[in-house]
């Protein structure tokens, strides 16, 4: 079992470094036909300079993490660090919280030394190359203050789900993952329903779209279409960073339409609209739905697995530790990812499936042009890659490429529904 957890993680590394390689080759191609007008010989210089900035702060990350992955798991680390929660925690005299106590300590410790860890390679990415390339907005303090809050509410988060999951185990072990299932579905639904409400403003500021030009645009679009329309807000996301985007959030009587302020200043209101109108073809074909109900059983899925593995104590044993669900509970978490992966292929084919019903939505209502256009300012202005390689795509993209979209909304391609 030893040997399997090291291969994992080496074919982890293996995969990624492969289909970067694979992205590599592809940049000396020449630019698409249908983007040469956006992507002048300049532009395509500078987007393969980021590509390629980008990729090697994404070789040095990888392998960081799989050294001290194979270091910790090769020199004993993580049996160390369970050897220190067993003797910390001695002086609790309950059991359960005992456990609780253990399991806490053990994985917060390791996700404070991997935030830790990446903390001075974000660094670098923000204030090095998103400098270099003109979309960091960031000051330091907002930086360390938005790094402190993610990592205490991630933190909270996983102490809460870990408790619940201690208890759940100590007292119903049979029922353990239909009751955590429930338990951590519930959680996410709320956070989901209550984003802009409760996430959205310990990071931004969200304001309601001012009367004009704009928003009348955008009402009298919504009411054509026959969408209800709560409200449309702006979000200050310019203080961070150039990239621009739009998006819903919530769902039943909670969603709202937001437009980063970024994206409001790079396109025109047409295009602005096109951009909702695909939004709206979204929600009209319920993707939400549909994307959070496959969430709901990839996780039911993932919790009965986990359960047989605490069942027959799988993999503890593995790294020379006693029995115990923390260490199970991470190196489950090591196992699961090749699964993972198979999972994440899955849904990504489907949210590109998505993405191109939700551009149709916009073409059958006479926004393909402003579409386009939209589509084409948002990714050179990203400086996004006009070639990825198609193995690339198929195994990290959510999104269709530029291209494929643009042809789709030209008619010229017509078999990805
Ligand atoms: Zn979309």
């Amino acid at each position: 079992m030893f040997y399997l957890l090291i291969a994992i993680v080496v074919f982890d590394f293996i995969i990624g470094r492969t289909l970067s390689v694979l992205n590599a080759s592809r940049e000396k191609l020449p630019v698409p036909a249908l983007l040469a007008d956006i992507y002048s010989e300049d532009k395509h210089r500078e987007q393969t300079r980021y590509s390629r900035a980008n990729r090697r702060l994404s070789w040095v990350t990888n392998s960081v993490s799989l050294v001290i992955m194979l270091l910790m798991l090769c020199l004993g680390g993580f049996r160390w660090l369970d050897n220190c929660v067993h003797l910390w925690t001695m002086p609790i005299a309950s059991e359960l919280w005992r456990e609780v106590a253990m399991a806490l300590l053990f994985f917060l410790i390791i996700s404070l030394a991997e935030e830790l860890i990446s903390l001075p390679l974000s660094v670098y990415q923000n204030f090095v190359i998103e400098q270099r390339f003109g979309f960091n907005k960031t000051t330091p303090v907002l930086f360390l203050t938005d790094w402190l809050k993610s990592t205490l509410l991630q933190m909270l988060l996983t102490a809460a789900v870990l408790t619940i999951m201690v208890v759940v185990y100590h007292y119903l072990p049979d029922w353990f993952w239909l009751i955590v299932w429930a338990a951590v579905s519930a959680i996410s639904l709320f956070f989901s329903y209550f984003y802009s409400q409760l996430i959205v403003p310990l990071f931004n500021k969200q304001t309601r779209l001012e009367d004009g030009e704009l928003r009348s645009a955008i009402e009298k679009f919504a009411s054509e279409a026959g969408f209800p329309l709560s409200d449309i807000y702006v979000l200050d996301s310019s203080k961070r960073t150039t990239h621009a985007n739009a998006y819903f959030t919530g769902f039943g009587k909670n969603k709202r339409i937001v437009l980063y302020d970024s994206l409001i200043e790079q396109l025109s209101t047409e295009e602005i609209v096109a951009v909702l109108a695909h939004e709206i073809g979204h929600n009209k074909r319920r993707h939400n739905i549909r994307q959070l109900l496959s969430g709901l059983l990839q996780s039911l899925l993932l919790f009965f697995l986990l359960s047989l593995v605490l069942k027959f104590n799988l993999l503890s044993s593995a790294i020379g530790c006693e029995e115990s669900l923390h260490v199970n509970l991470f190196l489950f978490y090591i196992v699961y990812s090749p699964l993972n992966l198979l999972l994440s292929l899955l849904t990504n084919y489907l949210s590109r499936r998505h993405e191109y019903q939700a551009d149709e939505f916009a073409l059958t209502h006479g926004m393909a042009a402003q579409l386009s256009s939209a589509l084409k300012k948002m990714s050179v202005n990203s400086l996004s890659n006009p070639n990825p390689h198609p193995a690339f795509v198929f195994f990290h993209y959510s999104h269709p490429t530029l291209l494929s979209r643009l042809e789709h909304l030209s008619g010229s391609q017509t078999d990805c529904r």
